[in-house]
């Protein structure tokens, strides 16, 4: 029985999306032959600060970028939750409109997967999926001694093992090295340079007709 095709989960800020989050997962739909990958952005991040731009519209650029590639899938079901963001509840909601037998793949950049054990419940999220790691440029440290316990029991090498249990793996998968993230495409937006090439043409048109990412104005009292 070759099983049900995995479906793909990217969780994120997205704040924006960019290219480092679009191409590799492209890379694992086709590499591990997902049936899809949904691409989640958090209502509230549950290990950062809030966000300069709503839910809404991170939801919103994270739509203009997946349309039309088949395979990619923007799911709103974090905007529809109150509270903080948490992974383990997305994956409990998401299990219950799957069923139990079809494979869950959480994908995560190695910056996240080191942080793993300081999330909500975290040694729930293997029950619940399979856990996909990439590798994130420049993130090479050892894994903390907590962590490494927990998951080496649970590696897994074969990217067909992904299809012979629902959860409960986890991959170390090669993509494409590309050093782009959010926090630097904000940071080049406030300066008031271009964070083209990093994200999709039609992110970046949007980004400037709502006047996204603008450095704040200077207050009136200080120009006086
Ligand atoms: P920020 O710079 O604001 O922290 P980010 O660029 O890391 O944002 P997130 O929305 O926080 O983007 O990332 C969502 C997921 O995508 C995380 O698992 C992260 O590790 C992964 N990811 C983001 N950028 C890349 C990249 N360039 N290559 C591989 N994985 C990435």
């Amino acid at each position: 029985m070759s099983g049900h095709h995995p479906i793909g989960i990217l969780g994120g800020t997205f704040d924006p999306i960019h290219y480092g989050h679009l191409r590799t997962a492209l890379e694992l739909l086709e590499a591990l032959e997902l049936a899809e990958v949904r691409f989640i952005p958090c209502r509230i991040p549950a290990h950062r600060g809030l966000p300069m731009v709503t839910a809404e519209q991170r939801l919103a650029l994270v739509r203009l970028a997946t349309d039309g590639q088949p395979g990619f899938v923007a799911d709103d079901r974090e905007l529809c939750r109150d509270g903080t963001s948490y992974m383990v509840d997305t994956l409990a909601s998401l299990r219950a409109e799957v069923g139990p037998e079809t494979p869950l793949c959480l994908i995560v950049g190695t910056d996240a997967f080191r942080e793993l054990h300081t999330w909500h419940r975290w040694q729930e999220l293997t029950h619940w999926t399979h856990i996909v790691v990439m590798q994130r440029p420049g993130v090479l440290q050892p894994l903390p001694p907590v962590l490494e316990k927990f998951i080496t029991p649970q590696v897994i090498f074969d990217v067909l093992a992904l299809r012979r249990k629902p959860a409960g793996g986890v991959l170390f998968q090669p993509v494409t090295q590309l050093n782009i993230s959010a926090t630097h495409i904000r940071a080049l937006l406030a300066q008031g340079q271009s964070p083209r090439y990093l994200l999709p043409e039609v992110v970046l048109t949007s980004i400037h007709d709502q006047r996204l990412y603008r450095p704040a104005p200077i207050p009136d009292s200080a120009t006086r």
